[in-house]
């Protein structure tokens, strides 16, 4: 018999559904296409200036909460940002100081990295994140055994799956809850290198949760203030929420609350 994944959710939700923010600032940029291309850092640059004010409100108009993954240096730049994102019930979460790549890392490069940025995220919040994305999704085999180590509770970066799973490399040391995100639930897919119309997105993302939500399982959506906070693209999210919302047995959660509800999942089953 084929594997079910129906009943997982909190009681009357069929699917769950987690909106993360990359805050990367300018850093996302400046990496990938060097400090000297101009015309790419200053779109990012809509990232603090615009992007994220109209994200904030966009939620706050549809009564959701969602995830911030945020880079150290641009909390530092504007850490009321990370304030007022906090105290609008949004969880935040690292990701990385400067945006640089973990797979370009030593162990201890990326150990002091997520020191770093957690520290300062919890400095500006009181509350010490949990949770980690890294940047461009470029990890290795060392990343979720140092998040374990560290004490963090999810990662979100291996794609290679539509339900969350359990990660302990390090047996030694608690799991690490794997909250799957997706290339076609990244706004980079449709509003940076080519330009689709807000409308392509929504329709692919109406599909997947039509999918999902038959087999119960869950939707990973990875946002940048920068893209889907421009005007058009922010309908993308907008159509989307209104159509998730519609359902009426979506379960519209933050990260952190999706993984603790699997591991207090797993173990009312004695997993
Ligand atoms: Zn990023």
């Amino acid at each position: 018999m084929l594997p079910s994944t129906t009943d997982v959710w909190p009681a009357g939700h069929r699917a769950a559904v987690v909106l993360s923010f990359d805050v990367d600032g300018e850093y996302g940029e400046v990496n990938h296409r060097g400090p000297d291309d101009w015309y790419w850092r200053s779109n990012a640059q809509y990232d603090q200036a615009a992007g994220i004010w109209r994200i904030l409100r966009l939620l706050d108009d549809f009564d959701v909460s969602a995830t911030f993954c945020w880079v150290g240096k641009v909390a530092e730049e504007r850490p009321d940002i990370v304030k007022t994102a906090h105290d609008a019930g949004h969880e935040i979460s690292t990701h990385g100081w400067d945006h640089r790549y973990f797979s370009e890392m030593t162990i201890d490069e990326q150990r002091d990295d997520l020191v770093r940025t957690r520290t300062l995220l919890e400095q500006i919040t009181g509350e010490r994140p949990v949770g980690h994305k890294t940047p461009g999704w470029r990890f290795n085999e060392q990343t979720v055994p140092l998040l374990q180590e560290l004490g963090f509770r999810w990662n979100m970066d291996y794609a290679s799956n539509d339900i969350p799973f359990l990660m302990a490399p390090d047996q030694t040391r608690e799991p690490i809850v794997q909250l799957p995100p997706s290339r076609l639930w990244d706004d980079y897919s449709y509003f940076v290198d080519p330009i689709a119309p807000p409308r392509h997105a929504f329709e692919m993302w109406r599909d997947d949760i039509d999918v999902l939500r038959s087999e119960g399982k869950l939707m990973c959506l990875t946002f940048h203030p920068w893209v889907t906070g421009r005007p058009a693209p922010s309908r993308a999210l907008s159509m989307f929420l209104d159509y998730v919302i519609s359902l009426g047995d979506v379960w519209i959660a933050r990260a952190d609350h999706v993984a603790q509800w699997w591991l207090d999942r797993l173990k009312s089953q004695g997993a």
